[in-house]
């Protein structure tokens, strides 16, 4: 008998109490080899005066057992208090968020019956790195980040995932036809990676019409891997159309560290009452079994609930008279979850952990290519609101200098000097690209020093600069519509 792995639990606020007991439950009984720490965080904690909602020796825990099971929190009302899920995720490096959503037709309601997909969903960068500022009075910017070693982790991931899960397709969703750098580069790498899965077919999707897709025929999916804001969106419509949001769990991956829980929140109304579900926070548990190398535990439990789950015992949230058989309290569910430990279902498919291999650290490409970067211009954005994009190009041109020349201004990503259309609208923050007069030639940093002097001293408000790159001769950065 191997010996006990150690696990942070955390019993959250709201139901998080309820359904942790039942899920802790379900495990002793089916013999997990774990040694639980337990940790306190969440409302109290944040009314404690902990911004984050977790104390300092709770994360002590965290970085030693390196594997977190943890109930929904409450994150109370007002300012001031951080997304705990977005600081546990990004302290411990949680890179991949895993989302299997499966219906259970005919036993519990949904629209697909033939649904059984697994979203994996970026968890550190694109738009939630939460950099954002105000520039102007009119604008406000968020910035979208997408690194080239962080995609190739979440893509490798998902392949990776794909082989050891069985699955036969992976599908990528990203917005490159418009954004062509970031969302492309996303593509570019599935694209890399994809080619050393050779087994599994590859598909990718414009993230607009694969969503309505998933929507409407979520069967065609397997994997699919996608960008932070497109997954963390397009996970809650794949939970909710395999049949209800209480019953989906999910894993957040790290290169060390790893978190378990349920997707739904700690549904404070339902709090107290012993009708919760307990099911997604279990599943949640069933991938932490897998995950820490015990999958003959895992599948004991998965399948003793699928058992329930086709016995027609149910919870409240998804009980249907005449499709179900008991409506259950989370403490009956948990016990006719035990009872079944050892059982299999009989008509939906039973799950098998055990001949899959262990899971597989993404690696980064060791050698990362240094490309040959040239500076070649700059963006100087101005906060402005003097007048017509032709006014702002006279004053502007003036202050270019012997050495630059001003090669465009536009507002909001649309060319409005030279040659603008009047009926293009304006807000008061203006992009002036600079170039150097002579073709194919660089620039200082010197010189954008003193191209900042030049527009202050003529009492323009400079709000931010942009340095245009070359890398190995391609360009960095984006051009306008109409440039
Ligand atoms: P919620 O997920 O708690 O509830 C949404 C709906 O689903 C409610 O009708 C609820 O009763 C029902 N529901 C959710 N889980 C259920 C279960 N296990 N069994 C039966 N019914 C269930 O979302 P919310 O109401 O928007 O948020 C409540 C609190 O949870 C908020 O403070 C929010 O910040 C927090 N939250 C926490 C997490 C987390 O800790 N991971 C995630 C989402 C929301």
């Amino acid at each position: 008998m191997s010996q006990n792995v150690p696990i942070t639990v955390a019993h959250g606020d709201g139901i998080g109490p309820e359904i942790m007991a039942a899920t802790l439950l379900i495990l002793g009984e089916a013999g997990a080899r774990v040694e639980i720490e337990t940790i306190e965080i969440g409302e109290k904690v944040f009314l404690r005066g902990h911004g984050s909602g977790i104390e300092p020796g709770a994360w002590e825990s965290l970085r030693r057992t390196k594997v977190f099971l943890k109930a929904p929190i409450t994150t109370p009302q007002g300012g001031g208090y951080k997304s705990l899920n977005v600081t546990t995720r990004k302290m411990l490096g949680l890179y991949a968020n895993v989302r299997p959503c499966a219906s259970y037709h005919p036993f519990v309601d949904t629209k697909h019956p033939g649904m059984d997909l697994v979203i994996v969903r970026e968890n550190e960068e694109d738009l939630y790195a939460g950099i954002e500022y105000r520039q102007t009075d009119d604008v406000y910017q968020s910035l979208k980040i997408i690194s080239r070693p962080g995609t190739e982790k979440i893509v490798r991931y998902a392949f990776e995932y794909a082989t050891r899960h069985n699955r036969r397709k992976v599908t990528c969703f990203t917005k490159d036809n418009i954004l062509k750098m970031t969302d492309g580069l996303f593509h570019k790498v599935f694209d890399e990676i994809g080619a050393q899965y050779p087994a599994i077919e590859k598909e990718h999707w414009i993230v607009d019409i694969g969503a309505a897709k998933l929507a409407d025929t979520p069967e065609a999916f397997d994997v699919i891997v996608l960008p932070n804001m497109y997954g963390d969106i397009l996970s809650d419509v794949a939970a909710q159309i395999a049949g209800s949001v209480g019953l989906a769990g999910s894993a957040n991956i790290g290169d060390q560290c790893a978190m378990f829980e349920a997707i739904h929140g700690s549904a404070p109304r339902r709090a107290g009452q012993n009708v919760a579900n307990p099911s997604g926070l279990l599943l949640g548990a069933v991938m932490m079994l897998v995950h820490i190398g015990q999958p003959d535990v895992a599948e004991r439990v998965h399948n003793a609930w699928l058992r329930a789950i086709e016995d027609g015992v149910h919870t409240s949230d998804i009980y249907v008279a005449g499709v179900s058989r008991d409506k259950v309290s989370t403490t009956e569910f948990a016990r006719a979850v035990a009872d079944r430990l050892g059982l299999v279902p009989e008509r939906l498919k039973a799950v098998s952990y055990r001949a899959a291999p262990r899971e597989t650290i993404a690696s980064v490409a060791a050698s990362r290519h240094r490309a040959k970067k040239a500076l070649v211009g700059v963006d100087v954005f101005v906060h402005w609101r003097g007048g017509s994009p032709d006014q702002l190009g006279e004053q502007v041109e003036s202050l270019s200098g012997g050495d630059l020349r001003l090669s465009m201004i536009s507002n909001r990503g649309v060319l409005v000097y030279p040659g603008g259309f009047p009926e293009t609208f304006c807000v008061d923050q203006w992009r002036c690209r600079f170039l150097p007069r002579t073709e194919g030639g660089t620039i200082t940093h010197g010189q954008i020093i003193a191209l900042l002097q030049r527009i202050g001293n003529a009492g323009l408000d400079s709000i931010k600069t942009e340095n245009l790159y070359t890398f190995d001769g391609e360009l960095g950065y984006s051009l306008d519509q109409g440039e």
